[in-house]
């Protein structure tokens, strides 16, 4: 048995969204010669990636598959990663608490 990670990008005909699923292809050999194919999402079978897989941005099942490795020859098509999240430095007020001293 061979297992493949196999990183599939997809093409939302809808809203023009680009994305990529990771799949795992895991080879099961019959002992007959036969080779059967296995597919998984998240640790889950799941249908060799086709037409039908739903966009993730629209939720339509309009999406159209890349070659495999498409996205490396054509990096203008990803859209940037994730939008930066919320600044994490805690918003400081710039009025300085008042400093509470002790009346000698
Ligand atoms: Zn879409």
């Amino acid at each position: 048995m061979t297992e493949e990670l196999r990183t599939v990008p997809f093409e939302c005909r809808r809203c023009w969204h680009v994305w990529e699923e990771q799949y795992l292809v895991r080879r099961i050999d019959d002992r007959h010669g036969n080779e059967t194919e296995v597919w998984l999402r998240d640790g889950l079978p799941a249908l060799p990636p086709g037409p039908g897989v739903i966009c993730p941005s629209c939720g339509c099942q309009q999406s159209t598959r890349f070659p495999d490795g498409y996205l490396s020859r054509h990096p203008e098509l990803v859209p940037p990663a994730e939008p930066a999240g919320p600044d994490a430095t805690p918003l400081l007020s710039p009025v300085q608490p008042p400093v509470h001293r002790h009346l000698t």
